[in-house]
């Protein structure tokens, strides 16, 4: 396989709830999945803004309790998709945070930071989250990381892979592939490299994540992926279940207590994290305690919640993932006995009731379960970007091949949709399809390119249009070559050529509404520039205000030294005394403005004039 790119390249799982990044390990001939400055092998997909600085990941989730308005989340659920979309319109119900409709339909989040409003697009949010990922990653690697290969759920459409190249663009990384996260998780669990794998292998991927619950049946022969079919349900997953645990615990308030905090957003978003963190622990306990100090009107909360009382108040919901199950099954019409291995992926496959009603659907076959579930993605991201980087030699070689996930293809008259690529069809690939004029001395043709399995093509979603124009007079019936072509992404391309005259016309599919210009990425990428450096500035400013503190403190503390009196003359007391006074007065709220250079310069003069004289009182 070609190599697509020199230096370092990462594997990362952009997910909609949490994130995670991983890197070949050449020595270990694996990848390693890297951990983040807070030790989490995950990150929240989150982005915050204050009126100080923007977080990114732990912190943002961590602040979210107060600032809900601008803590954004789930932006992959908005990723190249219109504001009047059906499945936003349902979205922006649910959020705190204000979703509008931008140029060209193109939803954008309205946030407020330091102190002035600003209009965010999905994959501004996105490559922030992507940015944070991008930095774990160097600062364990120690280098620059410029590649990665970003993984996207199988039932992606074009726009959202496309807008998924951008949010990377944008985070100043080149995407060199958009892959399928079911793909990543099969050949995370080598599945690729059984011994045992000869002929055509039905892997089933079960990927239960935060919201949004997807499973793909995928085949393999001779290295070949295939997505036979998917299911899904795109509001099922852990938010649900920690749901059904906060209602609960309401209940439990209500009955004890005798308040309601269901109107209290704060509340319920510290009772929200406190449940989650339950449900986690109940995946290896039995019994689970959740505690908050002061929940509401100063009044505490404490509550053991079982794992048959998890599962009782969430049981209709995993059933509904068996319903989901077994349609796939139906859909790639495979009887159930024929799955040869079933992969675990998301972090609440975790759960043993989960496992159980999944392994008791399957006869008992037993589940992969040998890699973390949530870490299968970037392990198996992380794989395919070794094979594509130049600078990595002894990776196992596959061919990796992906299907197109819908029909591509353009209307006719009487708005017919005229497949080009039919679903399934294994990408790259390249198709010419004969048509004609359809009017005497026809001048010009209007190619409008849909996606989708529905006959009338307005149905289906429109990708693009472009004119060819300039056609030489001839009488109806005068033939033109239509082109489509998918790269390895996932991505399209159209020519129309005339057969008579060779003249061509071409569009990536780029200019289409939903997909942002060149020009703007451009703009994004500046803004990205910007938002780093006022980061970066936010955090010298922090620590230039901690150190001075930390100096005030030892300076208050030589003061205290019982003899004091004996080693300092008075002179230099009120010296001490006076600078502490003046530091004070720097760190004071009147002084917020002060920028981190006058700090670390009054520190170093600090230090230069008191250092001799706090020295004399050790
Ligand atoms: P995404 O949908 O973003 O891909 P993940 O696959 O990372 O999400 O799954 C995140 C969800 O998994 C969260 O709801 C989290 O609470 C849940 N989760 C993580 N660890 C466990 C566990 N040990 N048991 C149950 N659920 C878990
Ligand atoms: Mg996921």
């Amino acid at each position: 396989m070609a190599k697509k790119c020199e230096g370092i390249a990462v594997g990362i799982d952009l997910g909609t709830t949490y994130s995670c990044v991983a890197v070949w390990q050449e020595q270990y001939g694996r990848p390693e999945i890297i951990h983040n400055d807070q030790g989490n092998r995950t990150t929240p997909s989150c982005v915050a803004f204050t009126k100080e600085q923007r977080l990114i990941g732990d912190a943002a989730k961590n602040q979210a309790a107060s600032n809900t308005q601008n803590t954004v989340f789930d932006a992959k659920r908005l990723i190249g998709r219109k504001f009047s979309d059906q499945v936003v319109q349902d979205d922006i119900m649910l959020w705190p945070f204000k979703v509008t409709a931008g140029v060209n339909d193109k939803p954008m989040i309205t946030v407020t930071y330091k102190g002035r409003e600003k209009k965010l697009c999905a994959e501004e949010v996105s490559s922030m989250v992507l940015t944070k990922m991008r930095e774990i990653a160097e600062a364990y690697v120690e280098s620059p990381v410029k590649n990665a290969v970003v993984t996207v759920p199988a039932y992606f459409r074009d726009s959202q892979r496309k807008a998924t190249v951008d949010a990377g663009a944008i985070a100043g990384l080149n995407v060199i592939r958009v892959m399928n996260e079911p793909t990543a998780a099969a050949i995370a669990y080598g599945l690729d490299k059984r011994a045992d794998c000869v002929g055509e292998r039905n892997i089933f991927v079960f990927d239960l994540g935060g919201g949004t619950f997807d499973v793909s049946l995928l085949t393999i022969k001779d290295n070949v992926f295939r997505v036979k079919a998917t299911a899904g349900n795109t509001h099922l997953g852990g938010e649900d279940f920690d749901n059904r645990i906060v209602n609960y615990c309401v209940q439990e308030f209500k009955r004890k207590n005798k308040v309601d905090i269901g109107g209290n957003p704060r509340a319920l978003r510290r009772l929200r994290t406190a449940c989650e963190r339950a449900k986690r622990s109940l995946s290896f306990l039995v019994v689970s305690t959740i505690e908050i100090d002061s929940l509401f009107e100063g009044i505490d909360f404490s509550s053991l919640i079982n794992r048959a009382k998890f599962e009782e108040v969430n049981m209709d919901l995993f059933e509904e993932c068996m319903k989901i199950v077994e349609s796939c099954l139906t859909d790639a019409n495979l009887e159930k006995s024929k799955v040869d291995d079933i992969v675990l992926v998301g972090g609440c496959s975790r759960i043993p009731k989960v496992q159980q009603l999944l392994q008791e659907f399957f006869n008992g076959k037993e589940l992969c379960k040998s890699i973390n579930p949530d870490e299968a993605v970037a392990y198996g991201a992380a794989v395919q970007a070794a094979l594509l980087s130049d600078d990595i030699k002894n990776v196992p070689m596959l061919v990796l091949q992906d299907v197109t996930p819908l029909s591509l293809g353009r209307s006719l008259k009487g708005d017919i949709m005229s497949v080009v690529i039919p679903r399934n069809t294994c990408i790259p690939v390249k198709k010419t399809k004969k048509y004609v004029t359809v009017k005497d001395n026809q001048t010009s043709s209007l190619i409008e390119v849909y996606e989708g399995e529905r006959t009338r093509a307005s149905d289906n979603n429109l990708l693009g249009s472009f004119l060819l124009s300039g056609h030489t007079p001839a009488p109806r019936g005068h033939p033109l070559d239509v082109c489509f072509a998918i790269d390895e992404n996932g991505i399209l391309t159209v020519s129309v050529t005339e057969r008579s005259t060779g003249k061509m016309n071409e569009i990536t599919i780029t200019n289409y509404k939903e997909r942002l210009s060149a020009e703007e990425i451009k703009n994004l990428i500046k803004e990205a520039e910007n938002y780093h450096i006022e980061d970066k500035k936010f955090l010298r400013k922090a620590k230039a205000v901690y150190a001075l503190d930390d100096y005030i403190y030892k300076m208050k503390n030589a003061l205290k030294k019982k003899d004091v009196n004996i080693k300092l003359t008075l002179e230099e007391i009120e010296k001490i005394k006076s600078a502490i006074a003046v530091a004070t007065g720097l760190l004071s709220d009147n002084n917020q403005q002060v920028e981190a250079d006058v700090l670390e310069d009054h520190l170093k003069w600090l230090e230069s004039r008191m250092e001799p004289i706090i020295t004399k009182t050790i």
